[in-house]
């Protein structure tokens, strides 16, 4: 007998009757003999709905009540799951993030977890329960309630399943598993059975929202055996995420992915001096803003202009303090674009194999769609582009990588928004 951690998303849980079957899902997962610990995600849409209520009462919401707020709706979607196991005649118990004792640091809407505490757990477990935890949720040693991020209960579920050594997390969803893009942009893409760590990350980084980066972080951390698999297809199997070492690599492109929420900052006409940079994101690190793509260009009357990217969440807060360090850095102006995506390949395979760039920029090229700024790492090569032109590169690009296939992929729920 061993433990298992199952995670359910929003529209796993969306109404009632698909409660019932979430409950199905864990009982039979406790009728095999495994002690069962189910983290759930709010009903449907209702953190997109408390933040847009919050939206209705303030532009600009205290960081600290938003959590407040956003943690109110794992709260119900547990307590409802804990009463529909009950109701099939099994034991179980819900607990929130201060309940668990899931320790986080104290930064507002982006905690990161520190700490999971598995006495109540584990004694939950012990006396025969089904426990339903909230995920995207955690409280600070001082007692204050944080969230993770949007889509952090995925994170939730491995950190958990990581402190209580768990057998397996598996990420049920609207989709039978990983796929080599949004399978809502390209329905005939491929599936993956086996993905690394290392490609899933950077995947879920540059955008695949299938799952939250921090959980594949924490699963490659603790060698957390994850699997993302369907909340309406049981017996599939899905994807298994695992270790790089235990895998060949045959494709040099795994995945396409496009991030649509972020927007470009322009630091313009600064000397070219030593510690300008520095000084620029230096202050946006010390109030935790994390800057995505840089590009510094030097302007042929000697002037630099830097270009970056950061979180559109974090827009108003980056220019608050850019407008306080930019007298002392002799900045021109700043400049904000909002119309940009960012799409990015992403493959192991791209290690030692050349031109893949070029193939990358000659597909968006012949697909009229112009590139704005480019950045590289070792298994990822990212171009930002029009927000338009976002769905379009994506299509391309998944048929110039071979990534297309016959089968039709089955997803539930409604568009993304690119
Ligand atoms: P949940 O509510 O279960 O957490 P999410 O909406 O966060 O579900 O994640 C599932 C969605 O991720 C899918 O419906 C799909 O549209 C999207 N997605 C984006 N990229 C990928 C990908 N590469 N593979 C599978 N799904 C993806
Ligand atoms: N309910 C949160 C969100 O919508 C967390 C999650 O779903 O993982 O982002
Ligand atoms: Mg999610």
């Amino acid at each position: 007998m061993g433990i298992i951690v199952q995670k359910f998303g929003g529209t796993s849980v969306a109404d009632p009757q698909k409660i019932h079957n979430v409950a199905n899902a864990v009982i039979k997962e406790k009728e095999n003999g495994n002690d069962v610990v189910v983290v759930v995600s709010a009903m449907g849409h209702t953190t997109d709905y408390l933040i847009k209520l919050a939206k209705e009462v303030t532009l600009n919401p205290d960081s600290r009540e938003m959590d407040m707020l956003l943690s109110t709706g794992e709260q119900v979607s547990i307590a409802l799951l804990a009463m529909a196991i009950q109701a099939h005649g099994y034991k179980a118990i819900s607990m929130n993030g201060q309940q668990v004792g899931i320790i986080t640091e104290c930064i507002h809407s982006k905690a990161r977890i520190v700490d999971i505490k598995t006495d109540k757990l584990k004694k939950n477990l012990e006396a025969g329960n089904i426990i339903v935890v909230a995920g995207f949720q955690g409280v600070t040693p001082d007692g204050e309630i944080t969230t993770l991020g949007r889509g952090g209960s995925d994170t939730s579920a491995v950190a958990i399943a990581a402190a209580l050594k768990a057998d397996r997390c598996d990420i049920y969803t609207d989709v039978e598993g990983v796929y080599a893009t949004d399978p809502r942009i390209v329905p005939n893409i491929q599936k993956a059975d086996v993905i690394s760590y290392e490609e899933m990350l950077e995947l879920a980084r540059v955008g695949a929202n299938v799952l939250h980066p921090r959980s594949v972080e924490t699963a490659k951390q603790f060698n957390v055996p994850l699997r993302v698999r369907s909340s309406f297809k049981l017996n599939n199997l899905g994807t298994l995420i695992i270790g790089v070492e235990n895998m060949e690599i045959y494709k040099p492109v795994a995945g396409v992915a496009a991030d649509s929420s972020q927007v470009r900052i322009l630091l313009s006409n600064l000397p070219d001096i030593p510690g300008t940079a520095a000084r620029v994101f230096g202050a946006l690190a010390k109030n935790n803003i994390s800057v995505d793509m840089i590009i510094q260009s030097l302007a042929s009357n000697g002037t630099n202009s830097i270009a970056f990217t950061v979180d559109e969440d974090d827009l108003n807060g980056a220019i608050d303090i850019l407008e306080t360090v930019k007298d002392e850095v002799k900045a021109g102006e700043i400049l904000i674009d909002k119309d940009i995506s960012k799409v990015s390949i992403v493959g192991a395979g791209m290690v030692d194999r050349p031109g893949i760039a070029a193939d990358m920029f000659r597909s968006l090229a012949e697909n009229n769609i112009n590139i704005k700024m480019i950045s590289t790492s070792e298994i990822k090569i990212s171009c930002l582009v029009e927000k338009e032109n976002a769905k379009p590169a994506i299509k391309a690009l998944c048929k110039e990588f071979g990534l297309e296939t016959t089968e039709m992929a089955v997803v539930k729920g409604d568009l993304p928004n690119l």
